[in-house]
């Protein structure tokens, strides 16, 4: 078992590639099979350095290996030439000389009398003195591979089941090649290119979007005319937008590295990709690793129809993804967005006490910008801050407070000592220790929201950033 992801390197990774790289790696895990990668960077106009390398690394991160090296489109054009060689040879493929003008015209006839656009195989069986003034005239040609109307194309579809096209769907005979001058065979094109290559590679299981299905259709017409075996197809459902229109960059992000850039993580990103067109089987749960799919993937369990992009499911999953991470692991993904602002932490445990604090609360990784500047830096005050620090109750607990911690030779504080603290200078107060702790909150951080209080002050105290707060409040 043999499959493979093929992708352009026209643009980043789209969540629509990596979730048909997903769906292909976890049949080929699920199968004990080979997972390939061949990069389709023929279009030499649209192909760019930067976009494999994105791919790449998008793949990588997801988590998603190949099992030999990749291959590269661009250095088998030989053999892409070879194949279409062969069929002009058996007469299955023609030169067309038709001018650009000319099929302009054609299609506006069509456009005209209402009918579908489609070449209407004019150049098929030329008369060789009609070629040979064309090519007196100059005319480049493109080849074209003989479709005939009335033949029937079938396949098995893992997931859409029995397929069946009419040649006369397929828009008359295919361009198989860019034009060249009639001596030469000018750049192949994707169709004849993808079975060329997928036979070379022994791919036993073609499995891409359903965008493909038309394509698949003329592959198979042309692995029969090369004699060669047929794969067998899996076509995935189109990932939609909230419109139920496929998803596209009019929809904002589409693309892996910027679902990565946003902060969200790579175990929710490869779980929640694959529930967009799969379905868990019963009794499992919707939290789950790619080895855990890959031991029960199968595309029975794919359905037909669209799936909908769902924000909140996703957010959902982040914000689960990352409570499961361990102190370390959170220090890991948080310690970048500190060092983008220039926040160091004094010690590692110090971060890692950190980033344990602000976990629980994470939907995105980062959301631990502004959740950590606190720690790193003096907040403002908001307006809920303001109301409670000004109450006489706040101004006298914060004051007593403050001599306390002043008289005392603070080397950190911890979490018990503090919450002891707290209660004394309350009782010594006479004032409500749920009031006190508001106060202290308020001026911790400005406002009356955050997290655990107790864990935030020994924090904060340990980097000495506790005393200015309540001073400035006073
Ligand atoms: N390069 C094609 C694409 O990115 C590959 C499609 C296929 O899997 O054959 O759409």
């Amino acid at each position: 078992m043999r499959v493979r992801l093929a992708p352009s390197p026209t643009g980043k990774l789209h969540i629509g590639t990596a979730r048909t790289a997903l769906f292909n790696w976890l049949f080929a895990k699920s199968q004990n099979g080979k997972f390939l990668l061949r990069i389709e960077d023929t279009d030499q106009e649209r192909s760019r350095e930067e976009f494999t390398k994105n791919i790449i690394n998008g793949l990588q991160w997801l988590g998603i290996n190949w099992d030999e090296e990749p291959i590269r489109q661009s250095q088998r054009v030989n053999h892409h030439r070879k194949a279409i060689q062969q069929l002009l040879d058996r007469g299955l493929a023609y030169r067309c000389y038709a001018t650009e003008a000319e099929l302009e015209e054609m299609r506006n006839a069509q456009k005209k009398r209402g009918d579908a656009p489609r070449y209407d195989n004019r150049d098929r069986d030329l008369d060789p003195k009609k070629e040979k003034a064309y090519q007196d005239e100059g005319r480049t040609s493109v080849v074209r591979f003989r479709i005939d109307d009335g033949e029937i194309i079938q396949w098995n579809d893992l997931v859409r089941g029995q397929m069946t096209w009419k040649g006369s769907d397929l828009g008359g005979d295919m361009v198989l090649s860019r034009r060249s001058q009639p001596d030469k065979i000018g750049a192949p094109l994707y169709n004849l290119v993808v079975v060329v290559d997928d036979a070379e590679m022994n791919i036993s299981h073609v499995i891409r979007g359903e965008d493909h299905l038309a394509n698949t259709a003329k592959q198979i017409a042309i692995y029969k005319a090369l004699g060669l075996n047929i794969p067998i197809f899996a076509h995935t459902p189109l990932i939609l937008n909230a419109e139920g229109r496929k998803l596209s960059k009019r929809d904002g992000v589409t693309s892996i590295s910027e679902f990565k850039d946003m902060g969200y993580t790579k175990e929710a990103m490869a779980n929640y990709m694959t529930l967009l067109g799969w379905s868990v089987p019963d009794g499992m749960d919707e939290i789950f690793t790619t080895s855990e799919a890959a031991q029960v993937f199968s595309f029975e369990r794919v359905n037909k129809a669209g799936a909908k992009f769902d924000w909140d499911k996703l957010n959902w999953l982040n914000a689960q993804s990352i409570h499961k991470w361990s102190a370390e692991r959170l220090l890991e993904e948080i310690s970048p967005i500190w060092a983008r602002t220039n926040w160091n932490p004094p010690d590692k445990q110090w971060g890692l006490d950190l980033a344990e604090l602000l976990g629980p609360s994470l939907t995105l990784i980062n959301d631990a910008k502004e959740q950590s500047l606190p720690f790193f830096e003096t907040p403002p005050i908001k307006d809920d801050g303001i109301k409670q620090i000004q109450l006489e109750d706040s101004q006298k607990a914060l004051r007593i407070l403050l001599e306390k911690l002043d008289q005392a030779p603070w080397d950190g504080l911890e979490e018990e000592t503090a919450k002891n603290l707290l209660t004394n200078c309350s009782k010594e107060a006479g004032v409500k220790k749920g009031l006190m702790m508001k106060s202290l909150r308020a001026a911790l951080f400005g406002q009356l929201n955050g997290p655990d209080l107790f864990s935030s002050w020994s924090l904060l105290a340990r980097v000495d950033k506790d005393r200015s707060r309540i001073r400035r409040c006073l």
